[in-house]
């Protein structure tokens, strides 16, 4: 209640229909788009020598976007020895997360470049991603003086797909409770979490209290089996959480919180009665939004069977209208896939859904850069589904009048429990679908894509994630040694 519920605008970000507005982000992006940016460990102590490679850019592999120097173990070391938690009243530490959030707006060229020549990320994708990093560092400024003892030093390890908004969420969280922080960010997006750091920094977040161990698996894996770790914050695969998870029983204090937010996969239901350009919209943005590449994003759709032929003729006109390019033009709906692993597995799966003869659309796919073009395949239901295919790929399936029940059920028996759509204009149905249906997001008659900080808390259960939800009033007591809320100054 009055605890929880912090007063504070969410961030305006940029309005990208206002004209002056966009020659005001082109003008100030413009002259970064040759620059290169270099990222290594930002520890509180010596860094070891390592070996340096380049990072290139997902749509143009010419285009070499910087340097990293990931960390070594013997990084991951010495960062647990300097480690200090963040020695401030709350309210000081929650005065410069705030000057944090102000310095990544004001930065918005550089950031905005980086993610999307690192990151493969349109300019709309920018701005909401830019605004969800910001709202993060506000909210949990704002609960940081209700908050008790830091659990001590908490791992933070994030994915590639939301290279800013996640990582800057989950640091913001374990810093706003007063941990000492050791941040990896994905092998992928180095330099954003570089950049991101740095301006942490200069707005005043101590060296010993936040650490940069950029980095692949190995460092994850020795940063989660350090006897010293009192917490871990990780977005990414559901394997990779079961992992951590097994690191901590093995090498941590009984009791090691780890909050991780895994995979979906995600359904949405479309009967009869619905909006037919209400519910295509809505797919289109659920499902190839961000290139499909959220952890929220459509995986399977099921139509009634009595709209399905006409529906189906509007979904696939509305993909067709999908412009695939490079993230920096404005025209862009649909970038690359991050790299050539994750491009490599969805051909794949495309491969396979053609040879069997259920590929009912794609469009045309460029010849450079890592792109997947917006797919569409036949399935029988999302029992056929095995695994969470990462990139803009969406499965349809129809179902008969009296069947709503076995949906669901279906859906529920795949173990995850992310987020759900729901397109009906009947309101009993509403609440039918809401009562049973396991989905941490469940969102009727619009997207279900986008959840913003502090409105939609975000997270699901089962095999999608612990909870609590990022964004929401729970999160930040995970990362506080009690787990409860006290107000200390
Ligand atoms: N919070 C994002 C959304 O609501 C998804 C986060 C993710 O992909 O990990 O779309």
């Amino acid at each position: 209640t009055e605890l929880f519920q912090p007063e504070r605008p969410n961030s305006k970000g940029f309005d990208l229909a206002h004209a002056p507005t966009l020659a005001a982000i082109d003008a100030a992006r413009d002259p970064l788009r040759r620059t290169i940016w270099n990222a290594k460990p930002l520890l509180a102590t010596d860094v070891s020598a390592g070996a340096v490679h380049n990072v290139t850019n997902p749509a143009d592999p010419s285009d070499v976007v910087g340097t990293v120097q990931p960390a070594t173990p013997d990084d991951v070391t010495a960062a647990f020895d300097a480690a200090q938690i963040w020695d401030a009243t709350t309210s000081e530490r929650a005065v410069i997360l705030n000057k944090a959030a102000d310095a990544l707006e004001a930065q918005f060229a550089p950031l905005f470049v980086l993610l999307a020549r690192e990151a493969g990320k349109t300019l709309p994708d920018c701005v909401a991603e830019l605004r969800e990093a910001v709202d993060f560092l506000r909210y949990y400024a704002a609960q940081a003086p209700f908050e008790a003892k830091p659990a001590g030093t908490y791992v933070c390890i994030s994915p590639w797909n939301f290279p800013l908004a996640i990582f800057t969420g989950q640091v913001a969280a374990a810093l706003a409770a007063g941990n000492a922080v050791l941040a990896k960010p994905a092998e992928q997006t180095p330099l954003i979490a570089h950049l991101a750091v740095t301006l942490m920094h200069e707005a005043g977040v101590p060296a010993h209290a936040l650490q940069l161990l950029p980095g692949g698996g190995d460092i994850g894996a020795a940063l989660t089996s350090d006897a010293r770790v009192g917490g871990v914050a990780f977005t990414g695969s559901t394997a990779t959480a079961l992992k951590i998870r097994s690191n901590l029983a093995q090498h941590a204090a009984p009791g090691t919180p780890l909050i991780a937010e895994t995979g979906g996969l995600n359904a949405m239901i479309v009967d009869s009665t619905a909006l037919p350009e209400q519910a295509v919209t809505a797919i289109i943005e659920s499902a190839f939004q961000s290139v499909g590449q959220r952890c929220s994003a459509l995986r399977c759709l099921y139509v009634q069977e009595d709209i399905a032929p006409a529906f189906i003729t509007m979904l696939t006109g509305a993909m067709d209208a999908l412009v695939l390019g490079a993230p920096w033009d404005l025209s862009t709906d649909v970038g690359p896939v991050i790299d050539e692993t994750a491009r490599q597995g969805i051909a794949d799966h495309i491969a396979t859904a053609r040879a069997e003869g259920r590929l009912l659309h794609a469009l045309p796919t460029p010849q450079t850069g890592t792109y997947i073009a917006p797919t569409l395949i036949s399935v029988n239901g999302i029992e056929d589904m095995t695994r969470e295919i990462f990139g803009p790929v969406l499965h349809i399936a129809t179902f008969k009048s009296g069947h709503m029940h076995r949906i669901l059920q279906d859906i529920n028996a795949t173990g995850y429990g992310l987020t759900f759509g729901l397109h009906t204009r009947i309101d009993d149905r509403v609440q039918f679908v809401s009562d049973r249906i396991l989905a941490g997001n469940v969102y009727v008659n619009r997207n279900q894509i986008g959840a913003i900080v502090g409105s939609q808390p975000f997270g699901g259960t089962g095999l999608s994630g612990t909870g609590p939800k990022a964004g929401g009033p729970d999160y930040l007591l995970r990362f506080s040694a009690s787990g409860e809320a006290h107000a200390l100054d």
